[in-house]
């Protein structure tokens, strides 16, 4: 058998990690089976990387920023092939450039277009474990590029799928996906399995135990995912099309604190507005997230929309310079604000549920700002301060909880 084995960074923050991840390893292998493993930075070393970049450059071109970050991932394969070697197993690690991970050419966001799997297939056969960086690719004018933060678990999925491996496993620091972050909703309970559309959602919500792209990619491409802990032998959760277990109304609560809110006031009331709003952020590669058009009064409408924080800056300064061209009277931006979700498959059969989950800000005093909802998810925008006890609220209110 072929397995994939992801390890994040916490897993492989230090020495003593770095050989537990390295004893799994050699475990699977002892068992005949194919290891290729693909490993994160250590620990918090890519925030360390950016925090180095800030403030050398706060406004250091993208391609060097992806030229640093990539050094990461370099350090934390060399350490486990060398961890591995004295262990007296066989192994060889290898960056995006020796396996040849092609991405698109955007730095910082990359998507994997194409893995050439030679090279990974001659190491499997002369019998070595092969650790591959997670996180990272190469562009067409053979640039290092990165995933967007999390990456590395696309890399995984995008390596298994590839490979056609027969397991691709994802291995963290809690002991596998919960109804909630265990570290902000405490009586949060594990799920033994959760649909890809289910984990997408949670994942594109703010649930980063996951990057949402690995999960798109694994429905994609059928990869069955297992997510479980480094640091137990606990079964984990496992992703997959159809879970065998009922279907719950809410799987999960998400919250994403990466959001700002821009509002475009006094907006001609006429077609192709949002067209031409919306498609100048497309232009410069801006996602928008929550829109809410106001109702038209004399002749003008506000539109308002979230942004990733990271973009809110390209974001207003992209409109301002084509305010004569959108003909808005007044920008305004909002940071401290962030997203709370629930996700669940349940919900598209059951109504009300939308109307507990705002009982449950209600009674708690949060305010909500804006509302959106598909068919197996609400999200609300409420301030950032209200995000904890909002989440514990909508948790409660759900009965989600192990105490319940
Ligand atoms: P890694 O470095 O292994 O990739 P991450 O920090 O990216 O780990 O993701 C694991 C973290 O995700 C957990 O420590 C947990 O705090 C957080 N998390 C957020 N939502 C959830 C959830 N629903 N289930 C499990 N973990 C979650
Ligand atoms: N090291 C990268 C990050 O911290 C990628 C990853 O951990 O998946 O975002
Ligand atoms: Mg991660």
């Amino acid at each position: 058998m072929l397995i994939v084995k992801k390890f994040g960074g916490s897993s492989v923050a230090d020495k003593d990690r770095i050989f537990n991840v390295a004893n799994r390893c050699v475990e699977e292998y002892r068992r005949g089976n194919d290891v290729v493993v693909v490993l994160s930075a250590m620990g918090d070393s890519t925030d360390h990387l950016l925090e180095l970049a800030q403030s050398v450059n706060p406004d250091a071109p993208k391609r060097e920023m992806d030229m640093l970050l990539t050094t990461g991932e370099q350090v934390s394969v060399s350490l486990m092939a060398m961890a591995l070697d004295a262990l007296g197993v066989p192994a060889i690690s290898l960056n995006a450039f020796q396996v040849a991970m092609h991405t698109t050419s955007t730095y910082s966001n990359a998507r994997l277009k194409r893995i050439d799997t030679e090279r990974i297939q001659n190491e499997l056969e002369s019998r070595k474990i092969v650790i591959i960086t997670g996180f990272q690719g190469i562009n067409k004018f053979d640039d290092y590029t990165t995933l967007g933060r999390g990456g590395s678990d696309t890399t995984a999925v995008a390596l298994a799928a590839a490979l056609q491996a027969d397991a691709c496993e994802i291995y963290t620091d809690v002991d596998g996906v919960y109804t909630a972050d265990p570290r902000v909703v405490k009586d949060a309970k594990k799920l033994s399995e959760i649909t890809y559309d289910e984990m997408l959602e949670l994942a594109t919500l703010g649930a980063k135990v996951l990057h949402n792209r690995s999960v798109e990619l694994a429905k994609k491409y059928g990869v069955q995912l297992v997510v479980r802990s480094s640091l137990n032998k606990e079964e984990g959760t496992i992703v997959k099309e159809d879970t065998t277990v009922e279907k719950m109304l809410i799987s999960g609560v998400a919250a994403d604190k990466n959001a700002t809110r821009i509002s475009l006031i006094g907006l001609k009331d006429e077609p192709g507005v949002a067209f031409k709003v919306f498609n100048l952020l497309a232009k410069h590669h801006i996602n928008v997230d929550l829109i809410l058009q106001s109702i038209g009064r004399d002749g003008t409408k506000d539109i308002t929309f979230t942004v990733e924080s990271n973009m809110a800056k390209e974001a207003m300064d992209a409109l301002k310079n084509q305010q004569s061209m959108l003909k808005f009277n007044e920008i305004s931006c909002k940071e401290n604000v962030a997203k709370v979700s629930i996700v669940g498959a349940g919900m598209a059969t059951n109504p009300g549920v939308a109307a507990k989950m705002f009982e449950a800000l209600y009674n708690c005093g949060v305010n909500i700002k804006m509302i959106s909802t598909s068919e197996i998810r609400v999200t609300v925008l409420i301030n950032e301060k209200d995000v904890d006890l909002a989440m514990q609220a909508i948790h409660d209110a759900f009965g989600l909880g192990t105490t319940k």
